[in-house]
């Protein structure tokens, strides 16, 4: 049943959920279910119109699987679903190679690096950004020149942080792409900008060259003093940007999954605007998640496994129609 999209769920004249038709090789196929149908179609990250309405701005790349298209949230909203935390998400940074569908996660080892914006000045403590909720700081909107400066955010590193490691995780479904230990391949092929100078950097990321070269040496300075009188990044964290080359790679939104989706009870049925399950339907997983506002990490996974313990025991236990 690979490469067979469901498409819709079919309903019985009582409303209760009955099967599903699917697509295989552009003929639709109807399913009938012995008692029930259990959504698990995960979330809306490659769901360009559903990001743009739900999400507070882009555009958001994901690290995670391509086939997550919203579908699972389309199917239930026709069969009367209420939708409940569709703003939700987790979303660190990463980076988008225009050849990829899915974006790279990014983390820097060590400490000798900054996060800018798109005029060159620091906006946070890097060091203190929790992963899940990086997309909070980086979609902060500036209402006077009606723009969001931290789309994109580059970082700016020198050659010591350079040799540490590569730039990108094991992690996401990118993991066939060899990254070079010492980036040296992502700076060949221009993924990773380098100059001889930090004003040459500027240039090569579009950046205001004197901002850029002053937010450095203000940086460095506050290595130098242990006190960083304007992100209160820890004396233990505060790496100088050494001698040259320097570099930076351009940081975008890059979800690890949405929330959103038809809103689900104890029992895992997803329940309608008056709060009534309906009939038949259960959901598990990030489709509809019930992790709200604030994630806790590692609650996806918990939720899947317990949910999808309660919707298949629950879905078994129907009778059959
Ligand atoms: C890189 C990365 C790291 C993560 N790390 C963690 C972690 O450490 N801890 C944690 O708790 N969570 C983590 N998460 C989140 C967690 O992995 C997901 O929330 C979880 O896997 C969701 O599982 P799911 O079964 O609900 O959906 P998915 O695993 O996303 O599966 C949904 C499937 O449904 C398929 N599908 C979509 N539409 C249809 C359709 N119409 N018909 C048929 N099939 C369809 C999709 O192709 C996909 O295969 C991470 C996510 C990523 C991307």
């Amino acid at each position: 049943m690979t490469n067979t999209p469901a498409k819709e769920l079919v309903t019985n004249e009582q409303g209760a959920v009955i099967g599903v038709i699917a697509e295989r090789e552009g003929e639709k196929i109807s399913v009938m279910a012995k008692r029930a149908v259990v959504l698990t179609s995960g979330g809306f990250e490659y769901n360009e119109a559903m990001k743009q309405s739900f999400l507070p701005c882009g555009p958001f790349y994901a690290l995670g699987s391509p086939g997550n298209t919203g579908d699972g949230i389309i199917m239930a909203q026709k069969v009367g679903a209420a939708l409940w935390h569709m703003a939700a998400i987790a979303c660190p940074l990463g980076f988008k190679a225009p050849e990829y569908e899915a974006a790279f996660d990014v983390m820097l080892f060590g400490d000798r690096f900054i996060y800018v914006d798109i005029d060159g000045k620091r906006f946070a403590n890097e060091t203190e950004l929790e992963m899940h909720e990086m997309w909070r700081t980086i979609s902060f909107f500036d209402s006077a020149r009606v723009c969001y400066p931290r789309l994109p955010t580059y970082a700016i590193f020198d050659d010591v942080t350079r040799r540490k490691g590569p730039l990108a995780q094991k992690m996401g479904v990118n993991m066939d792409y060899e990254w070079s230990l010492d980036n040296s391949k992502e700076i060949a092929k221009g993924w990773i900008s380098r100059g001889k100078t930090m004003r040459e950097l500027a240039q090569t990321i579009s950046v205001d060259e004197s901002t850029l070269e002053d937010t450095v040496k203000r940086y460095n300075e506050s290595c130098r003093t242990g006190v960083d009188a304007d992100f209160s990044r820890s004396k233990e964290s505060l790496g100088p940007i050494g001698k040259a080359p320097y570099y930076a790679i351009t940081l975008w939104p890059s979800l690890l999954n949405t929330q959103g989706g038809p809103r689900r009870d104890k029992n895992a049925m997803v329940l309608n605007y008056e709060g009534t399950p309906i009939s038949r339907l259960y959901s598990a997983g990030e489709l509809g998640s019930l992790w709200g506002f604030l994630y806790e990490a590692a609650g996806n996974l918990t939720e899947c496994l317990a949910f999808g313990r309660i919707a298949g025991r629950n879905a078994a236990a129907e009778k059959p129609w």
